[in-house]
């Protein structure tokens, strides 16, 4: 068999504990004013956010800190920032700076894009499937990714997701030169990440290191990268929700989010993905959530199809106990994906998270997204409509 690939990634990765601290000098590499996005409040009140900016200007680089993004991007928020980030007139010694979760990622990430790229006000004009289909004509602004929770791995992704509710989307803008130039990934920032949280956004890495490696797209880099990343982030996510300052678990989860944002970026993704944005504009069910609760099922959906990939991961992960034939071990890996469910407390039914039987259709519609484009199963409607009933 021929090995052909592509692979992208940030242009520098620095991760370790307390190397936020490195920001100053790394900033410095890309430019001399930074447009600062805090994902949190808390972030704000704890000092971390002037913290960074004190680092910055002793690099000569002009911090601008703009509000505070506390939830999933929508095309107002992306219009709005990207107004402001225009008054200062951008140039080219300016780059963002996202401190924060997936949101203020996702946030900078579009922002940076529309700062250079006027044709139209809103980004809605740039999104998948939605708007005038516009295309970024101009290199957006450079990237310096923060994340503080370990999640969805954006800080190494080519697509910012950007939600609206009415009408009800959530869509990507997808432009490889929007994946962040720099990533720094200071575990020590997920500390204060509330055990919820903590949980949601490690089942969406987990979810995202399963689904890039079975997915119809993907590819042997991505596929090396998800099994280290499951190696770790299966047996850590359930210690970091119960002991938030546990080091060894945090730093765990930083990684295997990172990995899962590379697998992703390059590999692409399935059902469980498919679903949630829908999910999220018709129910409010936040990202992670939603993946946590559809992974299982992801799973089981997709076991036939990837009978041999599932046996290699069971084989991998669990060696004392997923001995032996291929199903027996496939048996055990999903035994132990549920158990991980049970312990990190992730919903098992739609109706937990407020969905009604009457917001099916919307939402397998709503779920026909590029993710579930990579699905190894084709789902029709009518068995999509199936497998969402069966776990209402
Ligand atoms: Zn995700």
């Amino acid at each position: 068999m021929s090995i052909s690939y592509e692979f992208i990634a940030p242009r520098r990765i620095l991760f370790g504990w307390g190397r936020r601290r490195e920001v100053g000098s790394l900033g410095r590499t890309l430019g001399r004013r930074a447009f600062l996005l805090p994902g949190s409040r808390t972030l704000v009140q704890q000092g971390q956010v002037a913290e960074i900016a004190e680092h910055l200007r002793r690099e000569q680089v002009e911090p601008i800190v703009l509000d505070t993004l506390s939830h999933e991007p929508e095309v107002a928020d992306v219009d709005r920032t990207s107004q402001e980030v225009r008054r200062h007139g951008p140039s080219g010694e300016d780059f963002l700076l996202a401190v924060g979760g997936g949101a203020s990622i996702d946030l900078a990430k579009a922002v940076a894009a529309m700062a250079t790229n006027t044709e139209s006000p809103t980004v809605r004009d740039y999104l998948e499937g939605v708007g005038k289909g516009l295309r970024l004509d101009r290199a957006p602004l450079p990237v310096l990714a923060m994340p503080t929770t370990a999640g969805t791995g954006t800080e190494a992704t080519k697509n910012a997701v950007i939600s609206s509710y009415d009408p009800p989307f959530k869509k990507s803008l997808r432009d490889e030169r929007i994946a962040p130039t720099l990533a720094l990934v200071d575990p020590e920032l997920s500390v204060s990440c509330p055990a919820e949280v903590t949980a949601a956004s490690g089942m969406d890495a987990i979810t995202q290191l399963f689904e890039s490696y079975l997915s119809r797209k993907a590819q042997p880099i991505p596929q090396a990268l998800a099994i280290q990343g499951l190696q770790m982030a299966i047996p850590a996510l359930p210690e970091a929700v119960r002991d938030g300052g546990a080091r060894p678990s945090r730093e765990r989860m930083a990684h295997a989010a990172l990995l899962s944002g590379m697998a992703l970026a390059n590999s692409g993704l399935g059902m469980a993905h498919g679903v949630a944005p829908a999910l999220g504009v018709h129910c409010r069910v936040p990202h992670g959530v939603a993946c946590a609760l559809m992974l299982p099922v992801a799973l089981r959906v997709n076991r036939d199809a990837r009978r041999e990939e599932l046996a290699l991961l069971a084989h991998v992960l669990f060696p004392r106990e997923a001995t032996g034939e291929a199903d027996r071990a496939i048996d055990v890996l999903l035994e132990h994906i549920d158990v991980l469910c049970r312990e990190v407390g992730t919903s098992r039914r739609l109706r937990e998270l407020g969905v009604r039987a009457d917001q099916i259709p919307a939402i397998v519609a709503g779920s026909r997204g590029s993710s579930m484009s990579g699905n190894p199963v084709e789902l029709s409607d009518e068995r999509l409509t199936r497998i969402l009933e069966d776990i209402l």
